[in-house]
């Protein structure tokens, strides 16, 4: 395997495929510069001993209820109220909007579905957003996107592998939703660059650990794809800028608002809070996916020295599907040990100002400005010592 898979899960699936069969077989991880492949380079253990990730599933969704109504309808017919115990949260309302879209029916033996083609087909697995783009090929569909993906992977001048081969995108239309490319060998890659801001909309949790917050709520984000990177291997080689209207979404996030005595233990050091809160960002984002089942790309992070809606130090991670998907949720829920790996991962590093193995990120749409390894390391140190003090208090 060529770097980590991105979960243990799939680790532990493509080394079983390759190795099915009677005689013995082994796998080969070689780990990339990402942090969690370097992480389980250092800790086998992890990878070996540990448990699987969490996969998150969010009834309360509208996108993810709705397709799975619909996928449900067309085995069996479904029927109300009975069927709300394995749709708790939106069935009704999953089928009135199904309903109005012409997707389902509502007959004498209950909801069928009424939509064209296969019902699994028309619902993504992993893509969430109501707008599809299509992009075809020599008078074949090569990939259909939501909108965050076209943004992000398929605007003008990306490059985008296809089944071994590379094809580079000529147009983005956002009104017909083609996305238009051509065959090409190159030997580069391309990495867009964005920008993030974000309006807290609802706080629906709070924890307090000692004088750190823990916050749970919804959010409004705002990603603007300003540009991006090419690529050749690790070196980058050029970087353009792109025109696109700004992707604006509600979805849900987690926040934590950095205690005032660990900005004062960094101002002491003289160290840049804003570059250990930037690199903090980073690392956690990086860990996250070990702890709640997703990509990095399925999450997002912002952070600030100081937030208009906090109005302190904040890092703010959010799940990057239109709505949220439990990502966030989930996080909440093991943030105490999010956050210790995420400080053994940056203290465990052997770079000395930071490096993509610990506080650089490829998503990064600051280009890793600013950075401070070791005032991300007081941070990270002082969020686990405010929640381990929040869990003898709890405890005693
Ligand atoms: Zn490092
Ligand atoms: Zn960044």
């Amino acid at each position: 395997m060529a770097g980590y898979p991105g979960t243990i899960i799939s680790t532990m699936q493509q080394a079983g495929r390759a190795g099915r069969g009677k005689g013995e077989s082994i796998a080969t991880l070689v780990g990339f510069h990402d942090p969690l492949d370097q992480y389980f380079m250092k800790h086998p253990d992890a990878l070996f001993g540990g448990s699987h990730e969490h996969a998150i599933i969010d009834l309360s969704n509208e996108y993810i209820s709705a397709g799975h109504a619909m996928c449900a309808a067309a085995e069996l017919p479904l029927r109300l109220p009975d069927d709300e115990a394995y749709f708790p949260a939106l069935l009704a309302e999953s089928l009135a909007a199904l309903e109005h879209q012409g997707l389902v029916k509502n007959t004498a033996s209950g909801w069928v579905y009424s939509g064209r083609g296969r019902a699994t087909e028309a619902v993504p697995l992993n893509a969430l957003s109501s707008q599809v783009f299509k992009m075809p090929c020599e008078g074949r569909l090569l990939e259909t996107l939501d909108r965050t993906r076209a943004y992000r992977e398929a605007h003008k001048g990306a490059v985008v592998l296809h089944e071994g081969e590379t094809y580079i995108v000529e147009q983005l239309n956002l009104s017909s939703g083609i996305i238009s490319v051509s065959k090409k060998p190159v030997d580069f890659h391309t990495e867009p660059i964005k920008t993030v801001d974000l309006r807290v909309i609802q706080e629906l949790e709070t924890q307090q650990k000692g004088a750190l917050t823990v916050s749970f709520g919804a959010v409004e984000v705002v990603e603007q794809y300003v540009g991006y990177k090419t690529l050749r291997y690790d070196q980058v080689v050029g970087t353009e800028s792109l025109d696109l209207p700004p992707l604006r979404f509600t979805t849900t996030a987690l926040w934590l608002t950095v205690p005032e005595a660990a900005v004062e233990r960094v101002v002491a050091k003289q160290l840049d809070i804003a570059g250990g809160i930037h690199g903090a960002e980073h690392a956690l984002i990086a860990v996250m996916p070990l702890h709640v089942m997703c990509d990095r790309w399925d999450i997002g992070g912002v952070s600030t020295a100081c937030h208009p809606d906090t109005a302190r130090p904040t890092i703010f991670i959010y799940d990057g599907f239109e709505g949220g998907i439990g990502l966030a949720e989930k996080a909440v829920e093991l943030i105490a040990d999010i956050v210790t790996m995420t400080r053994e991962l940056v203290r465990g590093c052997s770079c000395d100002v930071g490096c993509p193995a610990c506080i650089y990120s490829p998503k990064c749409g600051n280009d890793n400005k600013p950075l401070d390894k070791e005032a991300a390391i007081v941070l990270l140190d002082e969020l686990v010592a405010h929640m381990a003090k929040a869990n003898r208090l709890n405890a005693s």
